[in-house]
């Protein structure tokens, strides 16, 4: 590409089920971590940009929440963010992981945009797990949908391939200006990032329904004269039996989720951080409309 080229810019948005390497992608793409990841299923909750440059070509990419059959409100919620950022994109990726190219939420996203008259362009992700043979296998299966083209197998976590999907993206995105400054990588405020950081913490270290049960807020940001920064955070759960949990045995937990998210923010904000993390019961968070707010969600959906 030259300078003679003509700018282009636009929407990518990545979708997929639960779990197939959304956010994995979206940071190996944007060669920085702007979304959290980890093994459980809906992590992410809220449509996340990232913002990465390619040539000429500003690519805006909306790592979504996984798209799945949801039953209450916050599920519900998160659906709607990732289908509204298919409305909005230039561009449809549907990621699919190698192991398990046909499970039942993959047909489902499948079979809605065939209904929407959508074409996209189709990622098997996670091909460091399988032998090449098996791989055209899965393109082939896809092939027959007709809505896919082109094709790319790549690892978003090794990174294997994943320039050829860029390149191929900023070919094809529409002309125009950029919408973002230059050095911009997310949309995410930082009191927001901030608050996901944290929560990912939360996910990598507990289990079972607490992550899915709670929720995290920044509550306070201060820039104090020495550089530093001070964050005060809420972590809201629904039972008290669930805040002994996240405290653990005197206060050893959340000590660790403290210590490891206070971590990887001064990495992000690249300063001292001094960070402290409150748990406070609510019951019925999931149905509170600020709350929603908080996280950038609908809450009427
Ligand atoms: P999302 O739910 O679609 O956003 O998926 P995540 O990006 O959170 O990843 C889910 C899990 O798959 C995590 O444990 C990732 O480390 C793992 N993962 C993502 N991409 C790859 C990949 O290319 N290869 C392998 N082996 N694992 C991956
Ligand atoms: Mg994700």
């Amino acid at each position: 590409m030259s300078d003679e080229d003509p700018r282009r810019c636009g929407y990518v948005a990545l979708i997929g089920a639960p779990n197939v390497g959304k956010s994995t992608l979206l940071n190996t793409l944007v060669g920085a971590k702007v979304s959290i990841v980890s093994p459980k299923v809906q992590t992410t909750r809220r449509r996340i940009l990232g913002i990465a440059v390619e040539g000429q070509a500003q690519l805006v990419f909306v790592d979504t929440p996984g798209i799945f059959e949801p039953k209450r409100r916050l599920e519900r919620a998160m659906v709607a963010a990732a289908w509204s950022g298919v409305e909005d994109a230039d561009i449809v990726v549907l990621l699919v992981d190698a192991t398990r190219p046909e499970d039942e939420a993959t047909r489902a996203i499948v079979q809605k945009l065939k209904q929407a008259g959508r074409k996209g362009v189709l990622v098997i992700n996670k091909i460091d797990l399988l032998p090449r043979p098996a791989l055209l296998e899965v393109a082939a299966r896809y092939a027959k949908d007709g809505i896919f083209d082109p094709v790319f197998m790549l690892s978003g976590l090794t990174g294997d391939g994943v320039h050829d999907l860029k390149t191929h993206l900023a070919r094809t995105l529409p002309e125009g200006p950029w919408l973002f400054p230059e050095d911009q990588l997310s949309d995410l405020p930082q009191r927001l990032i901030a608050a996901e950081v944290t929560r990912e913490q939360i996910f990598r270290q507990l289990h079972q329904e607490l992550p899915y049960n709670s929720t995290v807020e920044t509550e306070t940001w201060e820039e104090r004269a020495d550089g530093s920064v001070r964050i005060e955070q809420t972590i809201y759960v629904m039972r008290p039996s669930q805040k002994a949990i996240v405290l653990g045995e005197g206060g050893r937990q959340i000590k660790r989720i403290g210590e490891r998210a206070r971590g990887e923010l001064e990495r992000l904000l690249d300063c001292r951080v001094h960070l402290f993390l409150f748990v406070r019961v609510k019951e019925d968070w999931t149905e509170d409309r600020e709350r929603y707010e908080a996280m950038g969600l609908e809450y009427t959906s």
